[in-house]
């Protein structure tokens, strides 16, 4: 039995890259696991498989984070059909960059809405039933660019800078309940969000990085798995950077 047997998880945006490697290590470690995605259904499925090969309780759900009825559909699943939810970690996100002067509004908000409101939306559904068993364990996923900001990225990076207030006010109202809330900055990680990148940044940005290499999802994965364990139960409103020095 691992050490997260009987704890149920949610997480957003678990289908691929960070959020899956997340699912799965949870899922290594005991937990059940209920995931959300955007509309690519055959990597959930695939997901899915790998989480229920490990033996533990999972669930796929389609719907979008920034979607007040499907946030809550999300939660309800853990609650309802697992038992309750002490695990949430909100790593949807998406990028939709461009220079500010020639950004489209609907980019904006699109990137706003589904990074920074929709770990709202989820975190408004889980508190309750987290409250009332007076646990739980909150992750939500920000950026090194948080903290640094980034040329085409004024979207994602007020997200991103977002979520690490939310987190840290969240942690002040939720402390004294046995709920913790912190957050996680990656660097350059490996996925699909960052295979579109030209060869030539991918070089300049490895070349930034103390620990010289780009991170692995699984490299996240563990530190979220950290952070979302009973022993982190004394760690609340702090931004770990797992980013190989990347932010110093
Ligand atoms: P990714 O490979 O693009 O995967 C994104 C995941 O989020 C997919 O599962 C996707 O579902 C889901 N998703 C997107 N929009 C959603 C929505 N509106 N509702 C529900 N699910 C949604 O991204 P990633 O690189 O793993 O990044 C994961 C998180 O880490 C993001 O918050 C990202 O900003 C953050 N991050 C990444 C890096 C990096 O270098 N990769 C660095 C710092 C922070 P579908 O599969 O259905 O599309």
């Amino acid at each position: 039995m691992g050490s997260m047997s009987g704890k149920n998880a949610v997480v957003t945006g678990g289908s691929r890259g960070i959020g899956r490697a997340i699912c799965l290590e949870l899922a290594r470690r005991g937990a059940n696991v209920v995931f959300s995605y955007a509309g690519n259904t055959a990597a959930a499925d695939k997901t899915l498989e790998e989480l229920k090969a490990l033996g533990v309780e999972a669930r796929a759900i389609q719907g979008n984070v920034a979607d007040p009825a499907a946030a809550k559909a999300l939660i309800d699943t853990a609650v309802k059909e697992l038992g309750g939810i002490h695990i949430l970690v909100n790593n949807a996100g998406i990028t939709r960059d461009g220079l500010a002067m020639a950004m489209k509004e609907d980019d904006f908000d699109a990137v706003i809405e589904t990074n920074l409101k929709g770990a709202f939306l989820c975190m408004k559904a889980a508190i309750r039933p987290m409250m009332k068993a007076r646990y739980g364990r909150i992750v939500n996923m920000s950026s090194v660019v948080a903290l640094r900001g980034n040329p085409g990225q004024v979207n994602y990076c007020a997200s991103k800078a977002g979520l690490i207030g939310m987190t840290k006010s969240l942690a002040k109202e939720m402390g004294a309940r046995g709920i913790t809330v912190n957050a996680v900055a990656p660097g350059y990680i490996s996925t699909d969000m960052t295979a579109a990148l030209p060869d030539a940044a991918r070089q300049a940005m490895l070349s930034t990085i103390p620990v010289g290499r780009a991170g692995s999802p699984e490299d996240v994965a563990a530190a979220v798995a950290f952070l979302a364990s009973e022993e982190a139960g004394y760690i609340t409103g702090q931004v770990l950077s797992v980013d190989g020095g990347m932010g110093m």
